[in-house]
């Protein structure tokens, strides 16, 4: 592992609280995918990436941080990719205690509904799709069997809904486009991954508003977000995480980010959230987002 994911975090109690973690937002996929993945990101945006790739050595740095649960998010380019992609995933996270695996699906997919529900069957846990890398909205018709399925098997879904860092002038993502499928779809627990930037204030207010609204920390909370997407967390007050512990959880992009997996986190820990705060953000809130029955329980 990079040695400075190794660093000590010293004697603050503050960083005791991340123990035990879940990672709401990683991604796994294979080698070969995880190269071009890699290759686009690094033409975009010119960032370089030293973590590793496989499953193996991917966990290893996910446990030696304290991270007991992570969910790897698969996503597709192309049309008839995601059934394959998520049996690789399901059949990765057999032979994993952590790895709890999401499916995906593409709009242009012949039986949208159909790989969705054969990927929950197998064992995804929730659904993943990519919207401005795959041109479509939420709440595209072509995407509405995929989230009924989704409702039908109590399954949350997560997307890149906000404009950050390069599709503010995609018609795909924002506020306006996810706030139409959250009302369409009451039942259905949506994400919105990186706090919805650059629209933060307005995807807040959709997490006071709506029940089954959730965001994640990935990027845009990291001591890395300014330099990396040009945010501020330091934008976003305490008091936010206070108010919203039980729609606001964990997530780190990892292992596709140019730098330590630690900056994820530190920020994060270097906050003076409550203890039971910090419980929700890095374990509970994701814990019932995933409907999963470990301890989950809120006191
Ligand atoms: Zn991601």
């Amino acid at each position: 592992m990079p040695a400075d994911d190794r660093s000590n975090e010293g004697d603050d109690d503050r960083h005791v609280r991340f123990r035990p973690a879940i990672d709401a937002h990683t991604h796994l996929f294979p080698e070969r995918l995880t190269e071009a993945i890699r290759r686009a990101l690094s033409d975009e945006a010119g960032w370089s990436f030293s973590h590793p790739t496989a499953r193996p050595e991917i966990e290893d740095v996910l446990s030696e941080a304290g991270v007991s649960t992570y969910v790897a998010l698969p996503y597709v380019h192309e049309a008839s990719l995601a059934t394959e992609l998520n049996e690789w995933l399901c059949a990765q996270a057999a032979r994993s205690d952590r790895l709890v695996p999401f499916a995906t699906v593409h709009p242009d997919d012949e039986d949208v509904g159909d790989v969705v529900r054969r990927a929950f069957e197998d064992g995804a846990r929730g659904l993943k799709f990519h919207c401005p890398v795959q041109e479509c909205t939420p709440a595209d018709p072509r995407l509405e069997p995929a989230l009924e399925t989704a409702a039908a098997f109590d399954r949350p879904v997560t997307y890149h809904g906000g404009t950050a860092p390069m599709f503010e002038d995609s018609p795909y993502v924002g506020a306006d486009v996810f706030e139409d499928v959250v009302a369409s779809y009451p039942d259905l627990r949506v994400c919105c991954a990186h706090m919805g930037t650059y629209e933060v204030d307005r995807f807040l207010e959709f997490a006071r508003e709506y029940d089954n609204v959730y965001l994640d920390t990935t990027f845009a909370m990291s001591t890395s977000a300014e330099e990396t997407m040009g945010f501020d967390p330091s934008t976003i007050p305490d008091e936010t995480f206070v108010e919203l512990s039980e729609s606001i959880m964990y997530g780190s992009d990892f292992p596709n980010v140019p730098y330590p997996y630690r900056n994820e986190r530190v920020g994060l820990l270097d906050r003076d959230l409550p203890a039971d705060v910090a419980r929700d953000v890095f374990y509970r809130t994701a814990a019932d987002y995933l409907g999963l029955d470990f301890g989950s329980a809120r006191a």
